[in-house]
């Protein structure tokens, strides 16, 4: 149902900057931001101007601050509506009295998402952007905003549109031949829809194989940080964290938890997860905890795996390398630590594992070096596309995710069903055609009836 309530809401950040936009959108937005502004009038300012002025408390006519105010007529603007942006000066209080005195005079608050929720509503957006302005509301480092960007650029919706209007030839050209036998035009073929449907079908398992990296942008890399017990790893994360959240101890295995944490690498957002030393141990406690080491290195994007360069590498460690850290296996970066202390130097230890040196990040917890490092080659691996790739559209929500995965099995089905008939054949590939047309909020089925009679001019 449509709302056509005006609604105004806070569109910076609460309590930062030295200034703040107050953004209200809908029918009567001009006429309300009216009724407290004090200036030359918006109601006659044409669409883009910025007019200059005080806004005053509509009960006691006591001015609350002096801003401009920018009026953006609808449909060609952000949400599609009449808009007025009010720049004023940040500080919650002025920021909550102009918000009353808004409300006063007939807007609402808006809820979290509406400006986009209109914008879409009014065709000023797909769904897909919507959700990415979403997330780059939400996007908490330079690169997930990166992508957010991207996304919103249409990159995604694009592609998508591509498949369905693919599918959509291929109904449309189907229903003539089931509906208009006797219709002279050119029929399509059961191999002609095949190939239409394996085509779609490569497509849309591209966009879904870019579903797990487009998670991982925007959760952060999952980064698992092990090692054998007392080498440093919580000192590491500690030092990453720059806080005291794991405990340090000279006790080996005392981090018997998992302990997960955000932290943000030259812009790139890495959640790490820190276990239990790695080491073949009887000790049931410290038993669940290694298991968990293994776990979280399961679930885990990349592998940071932490050496003491005060002592020779063990067996256990060399059979750990051997085992966990091979080719074709997860990326993974060795963080050689106590180099502060140490006489194990990078060559050596290269030599030793038999791994390539630039893999081998030199750090001192103790001496809080290293990082700068081992952001680089972070930021190296993520480039390289060894951790992360977004040169392509990324799928990073769910429900994207299933409604992409809903197409494929329908074109599935279409596929498996070779030497039926097309008007049975023609289900599955509406059912695709809808569901991905559910990932930008378009809907096939009306769009089959107008190109049916737009195309073949049909029932004259
Ligand atoms: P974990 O068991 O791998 O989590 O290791 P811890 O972080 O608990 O550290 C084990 C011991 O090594 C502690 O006594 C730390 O103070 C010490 N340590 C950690 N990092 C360094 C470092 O960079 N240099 C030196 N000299 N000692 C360190």
């Amino acid at each position: 149902m449509r709302d056509d309530s005006t609604i105004c809401a806070l569109s910076t950040p609460v309590g930062v900057g030295g200034l703040a936009v107050i953004r209200v959108s809908g029918p009567d937005a001009i006429e309300i931001a009216g009724r407290v502004f004090r200036g030359r009038s918006l109601q006659k300012a044409p669409t883009y101007q910025a007019r200059h002025g005080v806004i005053v408390d509509p009960k006691s006519g006591e001015m609350i601050d002096e801003v401009v105010a920018l009026v953006m007529r609808g449909p060609r603007n952000f949400t599609g509506e009449d808009t007025v942006e009010i720049d004023c000066h940040g500080g919650m209080y002025i920021c909550r009295r102009i918000l009353e005195a808004l409300i006063q005079s007939g807007c609402r608050m808006a809820t979290p998402g509406e400006f986009s929720k209109r914008a879409f509503l009014n065709g000023r957006m797909d769904l897909t952007e919507a959700e990415a302005v979403m997330d780059m509301i939400n996007a908490e480092t330079a690169y997930s905003l990166k992508a957010a960007t991207h996304q919103l650029k249409g990159g995604l919706s694009e592609a998508i549109e591509n498949v369905r209007l693919m599918l959509l030839d291929c109904i449309v050209k189907m229903e003539v031949n089931i509906d208009y036998p006797e219709y002279d035009v050119p029929e399509i073929t059961d191999d002609e829809v095949f190939e239409t449907c394996e085509a779609a079908l490569d497509k849309v398992e591209e966009l879904l194989s870019t579903a797990d990296s487009g998670r991982m942008l925007r959760d952060g890399i999952g980064a698992a940080l092990v090692g054998s017990p007392n080498v440093g790893k919580s000192s590491l994360l500690n030092l990453l964290l720059g806080s005291d959240r794991a405990i340090v101890t000279e006790i080996p295995g005392t981090t018997r938890d998992v302990i997960e944490e955000k932290l943000d690498l030259g812009g790139i957002p890495i959640r790490i997860m820190d276990t239990a030393g790695i080491r073949e141990t009887s000790d049931t406690v410290e038993k669940i905890g290694v298991e968990r080491s293994y776990r979280s290195m399961e679930e885990s994007d990349v592998i940071f795996w932490v050496v003491d360069a005060t002592r020779d590498i063990s067996e256990e460690e060399q059979a750990f390398r051997k085992a966990s850290l091979s080719k074709g296996g997860k990326p993974y970066l060795v963080l050689l630590n106590k180099t502060d202390e140490g006489r194990l130097s990078r060559e050596t230890l290269a030599e030793t594992l038999q791994i390539d040196p630039s893999r081998i990040v030199e750090m001192s917890a103790k001496e809080k070096t290293g990082i700068p490092e081992l952001t680089e080659k972070i930021k190296e691996m993520f480039f390289a596309g060894e951790v992360l790739s977004f040169s392509q559209p990324l799928i990073t929500n769910l429900r994207q995710k299933e409604a992409l995965a809903g197409a494929r099995e329908a074109l599935q089905r279409v596929l498996d069903a070779e030497g039926m008939p097309q008007d049975l054949l023609v289900i599955d590939i509406r059912e695709a055609a809808e569901a991905i047309g559910r990932v930008t909020g378009k809907s096939t089925q009306e769009e089959v009836i107008t190109e049916i009679f737009s195309r073949f001019c049909l029932g004259k």
